[in-house]
Parts: C-alpha cells; sequence; structure tokens
C-alpha cells in the first residue's frame, strides 16, 4: 500500500529523477505474513568481552533455525547483526562498536536489523560502566539514521535478571513485525518467561480492543485474533456495524459502549465475566482530536479530548487492577500515546496533554501491575496512513511522512504488531515501556 509519492519515485524514471533532485527514496517495508522465517538471511553476532546475554540470543536463533556467523564474512550480506555489549564496563571499550559494526554495517541486507544490548544505566552503581552503557545510546540511534533501505536500528537494555525473558524482544525486533520501528530503547526487566508457541502465541486469550470498529484499533484486533486470542471489540454505539464487521470478520465478539459513560468500568467488567472466564489483554485504543490552538481551543474541545484519551483508560485500569478484577495473572494492559504527547504539535494542546498524561500513566501504573504478574506499556505512533491522516491537508502529509529515517508513513498493522508484541507471554519482563512506532520521526526526543 504505497503512497503516491512512494510509487513514483520506486518507478524507474522517477528514482532517476529523485536521485538526481537528492528527494528521498523510500524503500517499501517487508511486512510479516504468517509462515515466514523470523530472518531472510544469516545472522552476525557479535559480544564485547565479559557480555552476559549471548547464550540467550544465540538460543532465540537456534529456535528460528537461522544461520548465524560468529566471525566476519566478507562476501555476506547479513538480515541482521547483533552485538552484546552488556561487557562494556568503560567508555575506553566502546571502540568495540566501532570495531564489530564499522566494517559490516554496509552489509546489513534490505530491511535488515541492527541490534546492541546493553543494561539499563539506572541499575549500574559503578560511574565508568554507566557512562559506557549510557553512550550506547547515541549510538544506536545514529545507526538507525544511517542505515538505508528500509533497515532499522535497536538498543535493549536488559536488567540483570532479564537474560532469560528477552526472547520475544529479539523475536520482535529481528523479524519484519518491527518493521516500521527504528530507534528505540526497549527495557527488558528481570522476569521468568514462559516459552510460548511463536505462531499463536496468544492461544486461550482473551482480549479487549477499544475503538476496533475502524483504523488501527481495527488492524490490532484483526492481529491478536491472528496471534490466537479471541478479541471482544468495543466501540460507541453509532459505529455498531462497522464493529460488528471486524468482529464477523476475525471470529471475535462485540461490545457496545461509550468509555467515557460514568459506569463504562462496571459494564465492562460485567460483560467480560458474564461471557468469559477472564480476561487477558486490554488495549486502549480509542482516541479523538479536537484540533485547535490554545487561545481559540473551547473548553468543551479541551474536556472532550481528555475524557476518552485519557481518564476514561485511568478509570478503566484502576478497575482492573483492583483485587476482585477479571484481570488474569500475566494480563497485559496497553495504551496508545503518540509522537504529539513526546514532542508537542501545533493546534493539539489537549491532545498531546492527553497522550502525553498516557505515557505519565504507562510508568505511574507498571510497578502496581508488576505486582499483580501484569504487565502495562504504551506504543507512541508517528505518522500512521489511516483516516485520520488522510484528512490532514497535502503539504503537511507529505512532512509528515517523509520526516522519519524510513522516509514513509507507516501502516495500522505496524502499531499492531508492537502491541501484540506486548501482549506475547513471553514479554512478562517489558514493563513500563514506551516503544514509538514513527520510523524514527525527527519530531521528539
Ligand atoms: P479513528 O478515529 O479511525 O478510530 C478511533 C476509534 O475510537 C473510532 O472507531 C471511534 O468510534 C472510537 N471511539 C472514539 N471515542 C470513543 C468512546 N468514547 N468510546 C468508545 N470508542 C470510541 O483513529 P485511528 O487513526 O485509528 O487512531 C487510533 C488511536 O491511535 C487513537 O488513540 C489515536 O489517537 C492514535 N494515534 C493515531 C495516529 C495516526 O497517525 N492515525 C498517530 C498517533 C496516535
Amino acid at each position: 500500500m504505497a503512497d503516491p509519492y512512494s510509487k513514483l519515485v520506486t518507478s524507474r524514471y522517477g528514482r532517476q529523477l529523485a536521485n538526481r533532485l537528492g528527494l528521498p527514496t523510500p524503500t517499501p517495508l517487508r511486512r510479516y505474513r504468517p509462515g515466514d522465517p523470523l530472518v531472510s538471511g544469516p545472522v552476525l553476532l557479535g559480544e564485547a568481552e565479559g557480555g552476559r546475554l549471548g547464550k540467550a540470543v544465540s538460543e532465540t536463533l537456534r529456535e528460528a533455525d537461522a544461520e548465524v556467523h560468529r566471525s566476519r564474512d566478507d562476501d555476506a550480506e547479513y538480515a541482521a547483526l547483533v552485538f552484546d555489549a552488556t561487557g562494556i564496563a568503560g567508555s575506553t571499550e566502546l571502540g568495540e562498536l566501532h570495531e564489530f559494526f564499522g566494517a559490516t554495517i554496509r552489509r546489513v541486507s534490505k530491511c535488515g536489523r541492527l541490534i546492541v544490548l546493553g543494561t539499563p544505566p539506572e541499575e549500574i552503581d559503578d560511574p565508568a560502566e554507566r557512562t559506557a552503557q549510557r553512550a550506547l545510546e547515541g549510538f544506536v540511534r545514529t545507526a538507525g539514521k544511517e542505515l538505508k533501505r528500509g533497515a532499522t536500528a535497536q538498543l535493549v537494555h536488559v536488567s540483570r535478571g532479564g537474560e532469560r525473558a528477552i526472547d520475544s524482544t529479539l523475536r520482535f525486533l529481528l523479524s519484519s513485525k518491527s518493521a516500521f520501528v527504528s530507534g528505540q530503547v526497549i527495557r527488558v526487566g528481570a522476569a521468568e518467561a514462559p516459552t510460548v508457541d511463536a505462531a499463536r502465541p496468544l492461544r486461550d486469550k482473551v482480549a479487549l480492543v477499544t475503538g476496533a470498529s475502524r483504523g488501527i484499533g481495527a488492524a490490532i484486533a484483526e492481529t491478536l485474533a491472528r496471534d490466537g486470542a479471541h478479541v471482544v471489540c468495543l466501540d460507541v454505539p453509532a459505529q455498531g456495524e462497522d464493529l460488528a464487521e471486524v468482529a464477523n470478520r476475525i471470529g471475535g465478539s462485540t461490545l457496545q459502549l461509550d468509555i467515557t459513560a460514568e459506569d463504562a468500568p462496571r459494564q465492562l467488567i460485567e460483560h467480560v465475566e458474564q461471557r468469559h472466564d477472564g480476561l487477558d489483554i486490554v488495549v486502549h485504543n480509542a482516541g479523538i482530536t479536537r484540533d485547535k490552538t490554545i487561545g481559540r481551543m473551547s473548553r468543551d474541545q479541551w474536556e472532550a479530548v481528555l475524557r476518552v484519551n485519557l481518564a476514561a483508560q485511568e478509570r478503566i485500569n484502576t478497575a482492573l487492577l483492583a483485587d476482585s478484577s477479571p484481570l488474569r495473572s500475566g494480563g497485559r494492559l496497553v495504551g496508545i500515546a503518540s509522537i504529539s504527547g513526546i514532542a508537542g504539535n501545533v493546534g493539539q494542546a489537549n491532545y498531546a496533554t492527553s497522550k502525553a498524561g498516557v505515557i505519565g500513566h504507562v510508568q505511574a501504573l507498571a510497578p502496581r501491575a508488576a505486582e499483580r504478574g501484569v504487565t502495562i506499556n504504551a506504543v507512541a505512533p508517528g505518522f500512521i496512513e489511516t483516516a485520520m491522516t488522510a484528512a490532514v491537508p497535502l503539504f503537511v502529509r507529505e512532512a509528515g511522512r517523509r520526516m522519519n529515517s524510513l522516509s514513509q508513513g507507516g501502516l495500522p498493522v505496524d502499531v499492531a504488531e508492537t502491541i501484540a508484541y506486548y501482549a506475547d507471554p513471553g514479554s512478562a519482563g517489558v514493563n513500563g515501556n514506551v516503544i514509538r512506532v514513527c520510523g524514527q520521526s525527527l519530531l521528539g526526543a
């Protein structure tokens, strides 16, 4: 589903013209299809001396039948470069990054992957080691900007004790499920993560997705159903017909409910208790915009956005984390933020406030969720091709699409795949994260 500009510059003459004018030539991103192998070529593994994750990485790659190289082959083109940097204990050792990637980064294949593994700096006491581990971020974010042809770069911070919990994160980042995720720092905490059937990781799980009648919500519902979950699709009664269509297509069920209603948390919980044994995954996707600059925005426009985008999910999550709730241990709560909530956006003070609030909510609840064996995380989408962004004026839309390392907009499925990764039972150590699904947008941090 290429946009008109991408179609033009990937045609033979369009590409020549774009190259001559120095315009971006986006590479069509590879997206996951069931049955695809984890990686489509050899993976080169490297390790700084004293690294603690080599064994776990090898296990994931062995399970996936990947071809693993441990020393550089100058003729190979690599589907992924993975470097365990947890052994780097001081700034003088950072040269090992250059040693490994300097000679190999140009050998990364189309839509290839670069992954660096480190230790969360805030968990390190020794100042020299903490400094060096924090420095990895600058390297990875730059690699994301230098990589070409749809390739991505990520840093994974793995806590001590999280060594056996990184499988789902590696599978997500290596695969084409993370097509539009780049330049991110993902934290995996200490946890015991169960092994799952990678083809149907959500088998026997019950998920609920708000705003599921269209756009990103419909894609989330489809993706969770593909992974084996029964999905309760929720939307306002006015969207009932579209909602039923989505639920029928994926073998799910519907719940017509306005999430801002006074008794919405109780209605939602009653619905689940009457029809299911419990609930495993809740995705707060419903969201609205009422754009106006601050001086022109009415109090109603402000309140409407804050109520739907933030207050409704705060109330529902509070009810779901209470003792009597149907949310089972191993549960997953997911919020949708936005890069507007990170960078701010003209005309969106209400929306950006609500979305920054979603990030705050996730961070505030993560410790309490962990006590119940639950995780809470958020995604922050950048420019995603939906009805919402199709309504943006042409020039603003073009700028939004191109201002990222991959020079294109993402698809609803890219947001959905990131949520499916959070929902995976193997992601037990992934808590309190906010992953941007933005192709490494130039907006924000
Ligand atoms: P959309 O408008 O197509 O869909 C939103 C859905 O939420 C609709 O079906 C709507 O009926 C439902 N909804 C609204 N208010 C509700 C309520 N009170 N109760 C129940 N359901 C309600 O939007 P989308 O583009 O698919 O966006 C989905 C989410 O992603 C939103 O939270 C949005 O803020 C976020 N997001 C989108 C983009 C983008 O580029 N499209 C970027 C960043 C974040």
